[in-house]
């Protein structure tokens, strides 16, 4: 099924010129980037967009990574998008990042892992909501 998932190349990644480099890897897994910006994440946009995690204590810190520097949003689309990005975005700490996943390729920390995905359709779809307008997304 014909799915879209919201993605994020993070600060890691652009300080690093990486954002070509990672979306070859999103391309050659068959996803298609239908939307994307280059923005400066404010204080405000990262806290609400990671309020799941704001009990933890690693919250201030991601806060202050996210929005440090820019960070490339985009929406993805394709067959199973969130499960295929997800896949191919690897796990969250790149020690136990599959070979071949974008972050095993080029993250540096579990902080500074180079990607964002969604993690589910629902979450997907607020996601893509909170920085594109409909008119924005080009398939
Ligand atoms: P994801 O869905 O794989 O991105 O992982 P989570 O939703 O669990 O966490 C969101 C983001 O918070 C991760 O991508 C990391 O950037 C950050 N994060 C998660 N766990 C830790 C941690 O233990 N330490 C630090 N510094 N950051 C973390």
């Amino acid at each position: 099924m014909t799915e879209r998932t919201f993605s994020i190349l993070k600060p890691d990644a652009t300080r690093r010129n990486l954002t070509g480099q990672i979306n070859a890897v999103i391309e050659a897994a068959g996803l298609r980037i239908v939307a994307q910006k280059r923005i400066h994440l404010t204080d405000a946009q990262a806290k609400k967009f990671y309020e799941v995690h704001k009990d933890r204590p690693f919250y201030g810190e991601l806060v202050g990574q996210m929005t440090a520097e820019p960070v490339v949003v985009q929406v993805l689309e394709g067959e199973n998008a969130v499960a295929a990005y997800r896949d191919v975005m690897g796990a969250t700490n790149p020690k136990d990042a599959a070979d071949g996943t974008i972050r095993k390729l080029f993250a540096l920390s579990i902080g500074e892992n180079s990607v964002h995905g969604s993690d589910s359709q629902d979450n997907a779809a607020i996601e893509i909501a909170q920085f594109f307008t409909d008119a924005e997304i080009v398939g």
